[in-house]
């Protein structure tokens, strides 16, 4: 079955010239609004250029956009109780640690730390869980992030720069259907309410990043949002490499960067293996994690991010262990099939499901950050190879989505005249919750994202991929 079309609010008859000067004027607003990044192809810190972005915003049913507004708050607290649920962490994670050496790691600082006694109770998410529509127009869950959840610093810009072509296309009529978006002061205030709770007026936010920093851009809207908000809060960024040589603990746990006390650490970086080339930065991840700074994520936020969590909790019965009934089944309504490989039967006729009907599903090993899942053909293949083998437990199978198909223009930076093309999208809507074992202090949804990739592609990275920001036009 070929996929359902929605009708793009831009029209086909476009003339070229009409075209090249609307894509100049949304091209200059990106750059001015700072809707940009660094390449990852020939990384230049000064060459930073425009973010791929669509040019007019995705209609989307506003029920199913609002329904994702509505149960943000439940799947924030859902995430933060499995996390801090010991035992649930502990046995939904063992099949996968045995095959799954970064998962290894990661579980081997959490026991660590939970068996020292976990000296900072507090965790900050900034999570977002993203949707594609299915065929029937219904929202569905592709995943929840909870570390380094990105183009929250740059989608309030894009639903800014979505309304002002609208109203260059003469469309101005249509700008109230584009929700307001505040994702980036959301995931301040976040931030903000962490280093509060800390209560130290010395303390700094360290941002966690990457050697080479793509999404700079998306980075430093959430910097100076916080300095808005708070005129004595200093951001630091360090990199891992840094933070090895530079990073330790006083006596009493505080975390100490250079001549910085950090209350509050960000993680931008250290979802990928890339992250970790040698085991020091495992340990100096360890160290963090052992200090009184609020960690976003927490070493247990994390694990509760995996894809393996995300398919065990789709059991209405394991639902019910962290939320009352009605929370559970208003989370179970977004939920595809997703199914276990571990090596029993269970795993078994999943097996035997993908390999008959590959097309079907898509195989996810326990890695962020997009290029990583396995389509088609190639779930065959691959299942071919690790049937018998304990490595099949490192992934599980889910149904693929199958997403209705809209036009659009992909704007880029370069000069070529953008072609309107089939594309596909999905929804990202972000939350913050701060809590400990005893309470949840804060619990919000913030905004929202659309990413657009087109249609040939299975996945549309921002950065490395073909992906494109957009944001939603409700209708
Ligand atoms: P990651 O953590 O690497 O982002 P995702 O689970 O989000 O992993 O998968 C990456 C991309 O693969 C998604 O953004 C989406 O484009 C595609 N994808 C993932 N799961 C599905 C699915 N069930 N159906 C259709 N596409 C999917
Ligand atoms: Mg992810
Ligand atoms: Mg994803």
């Amino acid at each position: 079955m070929s996929n359902l079309i929605i009708e793009s609010l831009i029209k086909e008859s476009i003339s070229d010239e009409d075209l090249d000067e609307i894509v100049d004027k949304a091209k200059d607003y990106a750059i001015q609004h700072g809707v940009c990044m660094c390449f990852k192809n020939n990384y230049d810190r000064n060459k930073v250029q425009l973010s791929r972005f669509v040019l007019v915003p995705t209609s989307f049913p506003k029920l199913e956009f609002e329904k994702g507004i509505v149960i943000q708050k439940i799947l924030n607290k859902l995430i933060h109780k499995v996390a801090y649920d010991h035992d649930f962490i502990s046995k939904t994670t063992k099949s996968v640690i045995e095959a799954d050496n970064f998962t290894a790691e990661l579980f081997k600082i959490y026991q660590t730390v939970y068996q020292e006694g976990i000296t900072q109770k507090y965790s900050l998410g900034l999570f977002r869980s993203d949707y594609m529509l299915d065929d029937s127009l219904k929202i569905k869950q592709v995943e929840l992030n909870t570390i380094a959840s990105s183009f929250g610093g740059l989608s309030s810009q894009v639903t800014k720069l979505h309304k002002y072509i609208l109203c260059e296309l003469d469309n101005d009529d249509k700008i109230n259907h584009l929700p307001d978006n505040e994702t980036a002061s959301g995931l301040a205030d976040g931030l903000v309410a962490a280093w509060n709770i800390y209560d130290n007026n010395q303390g700094r936010i360290l941002f966690v990043t990457e050697e080479k920093t793509c999404n700079i851009c998306d980075q430093r809207a959430i910097e100076y949002l916080i300095r808005e908000k708070n005129l004595k809060i200093k951001v630091i960024r360090r990199t891992f490499k840094y933070l090895i040589e530079n990073a330790k603990l006083r006596p009493n746990k505080e975390l100490i960067v250079g001549n910085d006390l950090v209350s509050v650490v960000y993680y931008r970086t250290g979802y990928e293996v890339e992250a970790y080339p040698t085991q020091n930065e495992w340990s100096v991840r360890l160290l963090i994690e052992r200090s009184r700074a609020i960690k976003c994520p927490s070493i247990q936020y994390h694990l509760a991010g995996t894809k393996k969590v995300q398919q065990v909790l789709n059991n209405p019965k394991i639902l019910k262990q962290f939320l009352n009934d009605e929370e559970a089944r208003q989370i179970q309504d977004v939920f595809v099939g997703l199914y276990s490989l571990e090596l029993n039967e269970e795993g078994d006729k999943a097996v035997e499901m993908a390999m008959n009907e590959p097309e079907k599903y898509v195989l996810k090993p326990q890695r962020e950050g997009g290029g990583n899942n396995i389509y088609g053909e190639n779930v065959k293949t691959t299942l071919e190879n690790i049937k018998n083998s304990q490595e099949r437990s490192a992934f599980i199978l889910m149904e693929l989505i199958k997403a209705p198909v809209q036009k659009n223009y992909i704007i880029s930076p370069d000069n070529k005249r953008p072609q309107l093309q089939d594309c596909l999208s999905e929804l990202g809507i972000y939350g913050y919750i701060i809590g400990d074992y005893n309470e949840i202090k804060e619990n919000q949804q913030i905004g929202h994202v659309i990413r657009t990739k087109p249609c040939d592609e299975n996945e549309g990275g921002i950065i490395a991929g073909a992906g494109a920001l957009d944001s939603p036009y409700l209708y």
